[in-house]
């Protein structure tokens, strides 16, 4: 039996490992398909292209982007796009610098609340053009402020806690038609874990092509529930462990092994809409 697991970050983003790590892990998992996943960012899918090919896996280059609908934040997954794609490497950084200026944003709160961290620091430990919160709760604790990255959220960094700082968000039906528009499928994360269901008929209308039904936070009942939705409005099946490497504990590559089949079918509705429009239909 063949397994992938299609949710993955690295240091490009918030994650601790390097794409080639990361690789490592996934060839002693013993995983025939791995796909990147980094906030925001497609610079880690060369490298880890490269590190998949040397040990025999298969790559899938992708992305998560943070994305809207309805006041309801919404992660969207992007599978085989064309990761040079203009649109996508502009909006991408668009959305870099919303997440760096954000960065700023908070330091300054910790500095009002009389954290004196430092901005640079958080820069240089994020060490990334994609940082986020997951690397001021490290720089907190790097320095001395808090214990551990949870207390810095539960204290400071949390949703309407005193250092958060809401994220300008680009809207989710404009993310399906980015991710589209280079090539690639859209699929929304996590759905359990964001509670985004009444906005799955909007985004179905909008061309989402899948939806992540298996996921480390998500029970079985959970997945389940959203094979059935899957069913239902004709959606793709995706999974992964939505591995940071150390962020957050121990690693969880492995937690999820998605049948490979799944992958075939995401490759089959690519060159399915290749056929469609070299035949001239949309
Ligand atoms: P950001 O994109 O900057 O808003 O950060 C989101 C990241 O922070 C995600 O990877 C989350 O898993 C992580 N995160 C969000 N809330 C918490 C929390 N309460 N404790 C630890 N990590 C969190
Ligand atoms: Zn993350
Ligand atoms: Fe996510
Ligand atoms: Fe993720």
């Amino acid at each position: 039996m063949k397994f992938a697991d299609l949710h993955l970050h690295t240091h490009f983003s918030d994650g601790t490992f390097t794409p080639e790590e990361l690789t490592g892990h996934g060839q002693r998992l013993g995983f025939a398909a791995l796909a990147l996943t980094d906030h925001d960012s497609v610079e880690g899918c060369a490298p880890m292209a490269a590190a998949c090919g040397a040990a025999g896996i298969e790559f899938i280059p992708g992305t998560e982007l943070t994305a809207e609908h309805d006041n309801i934040e919404v992660h969207l997954l992007g599978y085989l796009m064309d990761t040079q794609n203009q649109k996508l490497l502009a909006e991408i950084g668009r959305f870099q610098a919303v997440r760096q200026n954000r960065i700023r944003d908070m330091v300054m709160r910790l500095n009002h609340l009389n954290v004196p961290l430092e901005v640079e620091t958080v820069f240089a430990l994020a060490n990334c053009k994609s940082p986020g919160r997951p690397h001021v709760a490290r720089a907190l604790v790097k320095a001395g402020f808090c214990k551990t990255s949870d207390e810095a959220f539960e204290r400071f960094l949390k949703k309407s806690r005193p250092a958060w700082v809401p994220k300008a968000k680009m809207s989710a039906l404009e993310g399906v038609e980015l991710i589209h528009q280079a090539g690639g499928l859209a699929v929304m994360a996590h759905p359990g874990l964001n509670r985004t269901d009444e906005i799955i008929p909007a985004l179905v209308n909008a061309g989402l092509d899948g939806i992540e039904c298996f996921h480390t936070k998500h029970s079985t009942k959970t997945a389940e529930r959203y094979l059935e939705i899957a069913d239902k409005f004709n959606l793709l099946v995706t999974g992964g462990s939505d591995c940071h490497g150390f962020s957050k504990g121990k690693p969880l590559i492995g937690s999820v092994k998605l049948p490979y089949e799944h992958v075939e079918k995401l490759k089959a509705k690519i060159a399915e809409r290749k056929t469609a429009t070299t035949n001239g239909h949309k």
